[in-house]
């Protein structure tokens, strides 16, 4: 490796460990939406953009497509099994190129959360924990 390499990796390294956690980077990556209304249309927008990379992987790739029915269940089974048998509806494995759009735009919806949790104070690490916690704790009453 040359030392020119190993310099601009260095730097990276040292930008990358600038901010502790996402949350931090966010806040500073954070100038021209600011506000919360920018913020709050941002969410909706990177989240409407997470929708439509997976309908494009559909419509316009076709890697994956989408056969979708009434969820049919055997009467027999318990709550838990239920899983094993309720379908994605989805036929096919995304592309990697699909993939990567689908990446960016939840990187991207993240990072607006993050901007929301920041500009109320709250720690993005720790809203993720606590729903954990609440998942894990609560199971199928939790989520409807
Ligand atoms: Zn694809």
């Amino acid at each position: 490796m040359s030392s020119s390499t190993r310099d601009t990796r260095d730097v990276d390294h040292q930008l990358d460990n600038r901010y502790s956690t996402f949350q931090e980077a966010a806040s500073e990556y954070l100038i021209r939406h600011r506000s919360i209304i920018d913020v709050l249309s941002k969410i909706q927008e990177s989240s409407a953009r997470v929708n439509r990379s997976v309908v494009k992987a559909v419509t316009s790739c076709g890697c994956i497509s989408v056969n979708a029915s009434r969820q049919e269940l055997p009467s027999d089974i318990t709550y838990w099994e239920m899983k094993n048998y309720m379908s994605t509806h989805l036929d096919g494995e995304m592309c990697e190129q699909c993939k990567e759009v689908l990446e960016l735009e939840l990187g991207r919806t993240l990072f607006y959360l993050a901007a929301l949790c920041d500009l109320f104070s709250l720690k993005f690490d720790e809203v993720i924990e606590a729903e954990r916690k609440r998942v894990t704790a609560l199971g199928m009453f939790n989520l409807t």
